[in-house]
């Protein structure tokens, strides 16, 4: 992957270029990117919050959510901070975005971030290793409640968190101590390690050392992700992923330009993964920015394509929005809304799932 980080001069500055998602942030030795988890050093990018988790927890699978992956069962799920969208109506965002200063538009932040817990090519830094054995012990204790053991972040809105941490990535872990906990957990009824909460593609790297380790060890490898993600990142992940929820925003551009993303390369992720593993998609429906129902017909009627394309299934969730972050003065989408939007999908798809009314 070395050969994602392009050097660039910019007024005479060294800058090296990130090349993990669509924004290509070009940064200055010591720069973090606009996710915030990414960050130039020595010449070259790091993931900056390599086993720096913000939250931890065994969760039903359905929360991820996966209604047609091991119904049922629980998964160990992991979250660190850093995002590459800006997504105003966040439901997330105390998690994601812990510690990460806010401003609008795009581009680099340029904000310098502590050493502890970096990796360099996938490898926790020595702060990292010695921190490790802090990290999850406490897992056990809720397992099966489906709340959040510890978070770094805030209150996740969703009622799940119990402890706050004023710093961000108050824990730190090694793959080894994630998937020792997520075997650990088995006898709870654990099938495996999810990444979520935040953006996990923007610490790409740690996923792929833990979901090595788990999938050697049996288990399953679940992520959550926003699918803005270049091929390469792909080409290196979803080899190691049993199942993949995967947020479609909206279905058009526009929208897309609203969140700062991009629909052609989420479209494309999806058809990817959904010929490389299980997949899932989820819409979140916000009044009056994406529930129009021809644009509906139109996401459903490609979601039935790549089905056609893939030989297989991939669920449609249609969930309701609730007032969050930046537009925490909005309405909750109004549940017939999501009811009305998820039967229109059923015209075209044979598994629409309503969430969160
Ligand atoms: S992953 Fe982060 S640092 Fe890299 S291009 Fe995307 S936003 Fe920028």
């Amino acid at each position: 992957m070395r050969g994602e980080d392009r050097a660039h001069r910019l007024h005479g500055e060294r800058r090296v270029e990130c090349g993990v998602c669509f924004r290509r942030c070009r940064l200055a030795e010591g720069e973090t990117g606009f996710c915030g988890a990414r960050q130039a050093r020595a010449g070259k990018v790091i993931c900056a919050n390599y086993g720096k988790l913000t939250a931890l927890a065994l969760d039903p699978i359905e929360k991820k959510p996966l209604a047609e992956f091991y119904p049922g069962n629980l998964i160990l799920s992991a979250g660190s901070f850093g995002c590459n969208l800006r997504c105003p109506f966040c439901q997330n965002y105390e998690i994601s975005m812990a510690g990460i200063p806010q401003r609008s538009g795009s581009g680099t932040w340029g904000r310098s971030v502590g050493a502890a817990g970096c990796a360099e090519n996938g490898s926790a830094g020595p702060a990292a290793q010695e921190n490790a054995g802090n990290a999850v012990g406490d897992a056990a204790g809720d397992a099966g409640q489906g709340a959040v053991v510890k978070s770094a972040a805030g209150d996740a809105g969703q009622g799940a968190v119990k402890e706050v941490f004023e710093e961000p990535a108050a824990m730190t872990v090694s793959p080894r101590q994630l998937a020792a906990q997520a075997a650990e957990l088995a006898a709870k009824g654990n099938i495996g390690l999810a990444y979520t909460y935040n953006e996990p593609l923007v610490g790409w790297e740690f996923v792929r050392d833990c979901a090595g380790l788990i999938a050697e060890a049996g288990m399953k490898n679940v992520l959550v992700t926003n699918g803005t993600a270049g091929p390469e990142v792909l080409d290196r992940l979803l080899p190691l992923i049993d199942a993949v929820n995967i947020d479609l925003k909206g279905f058009t551009q526009e929208y897309y330009s609203w969140v700062g993303g991009s629909l052609d390369m989420v479209k494309e992720t999806i058809i990817r993964a959904s010929q490389l593993c299980h997949t899932e998609v989820t819409v979140l429906i916000v009044p009056g920015k994406n529930d129009d129902e021809e644009d509906m017909r139109r996401l459903a009627g490609w979601l039935s394509s790549v089905e056609k394309r893939a030989g297989k299934r991939v669920p449609l969730h249609v969930t309701r929005f609730f007032p969050r972050w930046r537009m925490k003065d909005q309405r909750a989408t109004p549940v017939e809304t999501v009811y009305g939007l998820a039967e229109t999908a059923r015209e075209y798809l044979p598994s629409v799932y309503t969430g969160n009314c």
